[in-house]
C-alpha cells in the first residue's frame, strides 16, 4: 500500500500560473508595489465577480484584518457579546476579542457541520451584537434563517467566508445575501490565494467608509490617492487609531489572476469531491454533506468522518495515510478545547457535545486544484487500503 519511491503528496498546495507570476514581475517593475492601481483594479474586480454594483470590496491583507475590521466599523466593544461556532479556526473569534468583546461559541448541526441555528437564538442575551457564522469546508450556513434571527432580534450579521469562495446558497453568491459584511480569504491554502489576502464586502456604504479609513492608519485620505491624484497633496487627516490592514499591489497581482481561474477552480474541486464520494461510497465513513441540487459548495476542504464502525481510530488512519506519503489535517481543534478559549469562558466539552464527536472522527484528505488524476487515485488507493 505505502510506496516510499512516490514522492510525499502535501496536504494542500497553491496553484499559480504563468499568468500571475508575469503579473507579479509586472508589479515588481512597475515603481508601485504597495496598494495601488492593481489592489484597487482586484477589488473592482472582485465587485464584478459577485455580480452586484451596491457592493464595495475592501481589500486587505488577511481575512483576520477583514473581520476585524467589519466588528470595529459595527462598533462591537466591551461588554457586547458575538455568538459563533466552537467548530472554527481561532481567527474567527479572536478579532471579537480585539475589540474586547465577548464570544460565545455554540455547537453545530451534525449533517452540515455548520453553526446550529436553534443554538444561535438560544444564546441571544441582552448583550448581544452580532452573529458570526462560518460557512464550513464551503458549504453555505442557512444564512436564511440567520438573517432571520437577526432582523429579529436586531443583530448584526458578519460572516466568515474563508471557505466560501465561491459558494451559493438559493443560486445566490455567499457575499450578496445581504450581511453587514462578508469576509473572504486569500491564505495560501484557501481556493484563491494572493499568498496572504482578504476581502471585506458590503453593500452599507457607511461600513465601507469606516472599513477603508481603518484599513490604513485611521488615514481620512490613501496614500495612492494622495500620490496620484490630479492636484497632488500632501496634506492627509488622522480620524481614528487606525491599522496596517492594506494588500499589497505584488499580492493583488496574484488575486487579478487567481480570481479569473477561480470558476475553474471550483469546477476541479467539484469533480475531485465527487470522485472521493463515488470511491469511498462502501467505506465505514460518513461523507461530506451535498450543497442542495443548484448550489455551489466551494469545497475548500472535503472532510470524511470514521462511522463507528470504522476498523481503526482517526488518529490511526492519519498515521497510515502519512506512511502512504499522504498529508493530511484536521479541521479542526474545536475552539472549546483550546487553553485559551476553555479557561476564559470555563468551556468544557459536554456543552459541545456535537462538534466534539466531530472532532474526534474528522479527517481533512487532500483536495485542491494542482492534484493530478494520479494524486486522487492515490488518496483513494491509501483510503481503501486502511479501511476497506
Ligand atoms: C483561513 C481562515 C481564516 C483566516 O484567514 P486569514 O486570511 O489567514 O486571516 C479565518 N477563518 C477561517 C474559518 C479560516 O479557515
Amino acid at each position: 500500500m505505502s510506496d516510499s519511491k512516490q514522492p510525499f503528496l502535501p496536504f494542500a498546495l497553491p496553484d499559480i500560473g504563468e499568468d500571475e507570476i508575469a503579473e507579479v514581475v509586472d508589479t515588481l517593475k512597475s515603481g508601485w508595489i504597495t496598494t495601488g492601481p492593481k489592489a484597487k483594479r482586484f477589488e473592482q474586480a472582485f465587485a464584478e465577480f459577485l455580480g452586484d454594483p451596491q457592493i464595495e470590496c475592501i481589500a486587505v491583507n488577511s481575512a483576520t484584518a477583514g473581520l476585524h475590521l467589519a466588528l470595529e466599523a459595527i462598533g462591537l466593544g466591551p461588554g457586547d457579546e458575538v455568538i459563533t461556532t466552537t467548530h472554527t479556526f481561532t481567527a474567527t473569534a479572536e478579532v471579537v476579542r480585539y475589540l474586547g468583546a465577548d464570544v460565545k461559541l455554540v455547537d453545530i448541526d451534525p449533517t452540515t457541520l455548520n453553526i446550529d441555528i436553534a443554538a444561535i437564538e438560544a444564546a441571544i442575551t441582552p448583550r448581544t451584537k452580532a452573529i458570526m457564522p462560518v460557512h464550513y469546508a464551503g458549504l453555505a450556513v442557512d444564512m436564511i434563517a440567520v438573517l432571520d434571527i437577526a432582523r429579529r432580534h436586531g443583530l448584526r450579521v458578519i460572516d466568515d467566508a474563508a471557505h466560501a469562495l465561491p459558494t451559493t446558497l438559493e443560486k445566490e453568491l455567499i457575499g450578496t445575501l445581504g450581511t453587514d459584511a462578508t469576509v473572504f480569504s486569500f491564505y495560501a491554502n484557501k481556493t484563491m490565494t494572493t499568498g496572504e489576502g482578504g476581502m471585506l464586502v458590503t453593500r452599507n456604504p457607511e461600513l465601507a467608509k469606516r472599513a477603508r479609513i481603518m484599513r490604513l492608519h485611521g488615514m481620512s485620505r490613501d496614500a495612492f490617492d494622495r500620490f496620484t491624484a490630479k492636484v497632488p497633496s500632501w496634506y492627509y487627516e488622522i480620524v481614528a487609531p487606525g491599522f496596517k490592514y492594506n494588500l499589497t499591489d505584488i499580492a493583488a497581482a496574484l488575486g487579478l489572476h487567481q480570481l479569473k481561474r477561480l470558476p475553474a477552480f471550483q469546477q476541479r474541486r467539484e469533480q475531485i469531491a465527487n470522485r472521493f464520494n463515488e470511491a469511498f461510497s462502501d467505506l465505514p465513513l460518513i461523507l461530506p454533506p451535498q450543497a442542495p441540487e443548484g448550489d455551489t459548495h466551494a469545497w475548500h476542504l472535503y472532510v470524511v468522518r470514521l462511522a463507528d464502525d470504522a476498523p481503526i481510530t482517526r488518529d490511526v488512519f492519519i498515521e497510515g495515510m502519512f506512511a502512504a506519503g499522504i498529508g493530511c489535517s484536521v479541521h479542526y481543534v474545536p475552539l472549546h478545547l483550546h487553553p485559551y478559549w476553555r479557561d476564559r469562558y470555563g468551556l468544557t466539552a459536554e456543552q459541545f457535545p456535537q462538534s466534539q464527536k466531530a472532532f474526534e472522527r474528522t479527517v481533512s484528505l487532500p483536495l485542491y486544484t494542482a492534484m493530478s488524476d494520479a494524486d486522487v487515485e492515490r488518496v483513494i488507493a491509501a483510503v481503501r487500503g486502511l479501511l476497506a
